[in-house]
């Protein structure tokens, strides 16, 4: 079965939503063809024990992201400062007690979004019904006559005037063929652009109460002696659910899951006493899975090749487009970065 579209958008992550939107108020028809059974990509909300929004993904943004402070405004969504109050720690060695520091008022704080990041994701899905398609994973990009057509692994075939991956170039290059294959020196670039966050290890603790704020820590904490990294307080907005949230080290990833936890646990006992054991929920995502990344995937330093010339560039005859927040020319990698790729493609096809 062959189904029509004007633009078809690989990825329903932010970047390929907000690329859908933007399409739409020009009236253009734009479907999302996204490969898992959710929205969002690499914004993850998960609901904690006791409902707790808690953030697998990405997080945080400041003022500096002019483009998603807008697209939230548009959207009515909210957003709240994240807590820094109080004593920080850094843990240098784990034989050594740790340094203690406080994070001085800054002039450009981060934020959060109020609810979830995933808000934002659901407040997009909402202004598209009918024009996402979940599960249906792309696999090939055919030209011929002047359209591309677009299989997927569950078999149904998208034809399509024009094509906009909206996926990490590395992951395109590893996951999609192109017929006919792409021009030898994008190909080269694609495998090289580092895509950010892949391989990244990221926790969430869920508390009855902010045990820590009590006792005047601020809930950050950075390590290079235990398998916490970075931890920051993840109380929510209405300061009526509490817990923490931060990342793993890269070699937490060879361990199961309860043995992180386990570790976790133990790092914070030490850290801040034994009330951080009275966790109500602990969750994990280590970010390797094959919608971020495919098979054995080049490691870069970060942001290698984001906004490359080449991914500005179009092929098949002017019908098909890179985006992504990998592609942005300004703050790739983060979510701002996705926005921004939207709109810098937005204005290009149709
Ligand atoms: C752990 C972690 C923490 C982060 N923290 C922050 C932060 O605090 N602040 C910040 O600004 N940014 C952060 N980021 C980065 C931020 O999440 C990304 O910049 C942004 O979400 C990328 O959006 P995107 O749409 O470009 O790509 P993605 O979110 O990767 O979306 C791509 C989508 O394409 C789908 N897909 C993949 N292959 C196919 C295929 N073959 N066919 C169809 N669909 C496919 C995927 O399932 C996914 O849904 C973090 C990321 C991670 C992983």
């Amino acid at each position: 079965m062959k189904q029509d579209t004007t633009v078809a958008i690989i990825g329903g992550g932010l970047s390929g939503l907000t690329l859908a939107w933007l399409l739409h108020q020009k009236n253009i028809r734009a479907t999302v063809l996204e490969a898992s059974g959710r929205l969002g990509g690499r914004i993850h909300t998960i609901s904690g024990c006791d409902g707790t929004p808690m953030e697998l993904g990405a997080t945080w943004f400041c003022g500096q992201h002019s483009n998603l402070l807008t697209l939230l405004r548009d959207l009515q969504q909210e957003k709240f400062l994240q807590y820094s109050e109080g004593i920080s720690l850094f843990q240098t060695k784990s034989f050594e007690p740790p340094q203690k520091f406080f994070v001085p008022a800054s002039e450009s704080p981060s934020y959060r979004v109020t609810g979830g990041t995933q808000k934002l994701t659901d407040a997009l899905a909402q202004k598209l019904p009918d024009a996402v398609h979940l599960n249906t994973r792309v696999t090939a990009i055919r030209e011929t006559n002047g359209q591309l057509l677009l299989e997927t692994a569950c078999g149904r075939v998208w034809a399509a005037n024009q094509v906009a991956i909206c996926i990490p170039p590395q992951l395109a290059a590893a996951a999609i063929t192109f017929h006919p294959g792409l021009p030898e020196a994008l190909q080269t670039v694609l495998a090289t652009v580092q895509t950010w966050m892949a391989g990244a290890i990221k926790f969430t603790l869920e508390y009855p109460e902010p045990f820590w704020r009590k006792e005047g820590y601020s809930g950050m904490l950075y390590s290079h002696a235990g398998i916490i990294s970075e931890m920051y307080d993840h109380t929510n907005f209405e300061e009526n659910k509490f817990g923490f949230t931060g990342f793993l080290n890269g070699g937490a990833a060879s361990y199961p899951p309860d043995i992180r936890k386990t570790l976790v646990l133990q790092q914070l006992n030490e850290l801040l006493g034994a009330n951080a054991l009275s966790a109500l929920s602990y969750f994990d995502k280590v970010w390797n899975d094959a919608f971020i990344h495919e098979g054995s995937p080049v490691f870069q330093r970060p942001h290698h090749n984001n906004g490359h010339p080449l991914l500005q560039e179009s092929f098949m005859n002017e019908k098909l487009y890179f985006g992504g927040t990998e592609t942005a020319t300004a703050f790739p990698g983060y979510m701002e970065g996705a926005v921004i790729a939207a709109q810098q493609l937005a204005a290009r096809l149709g």
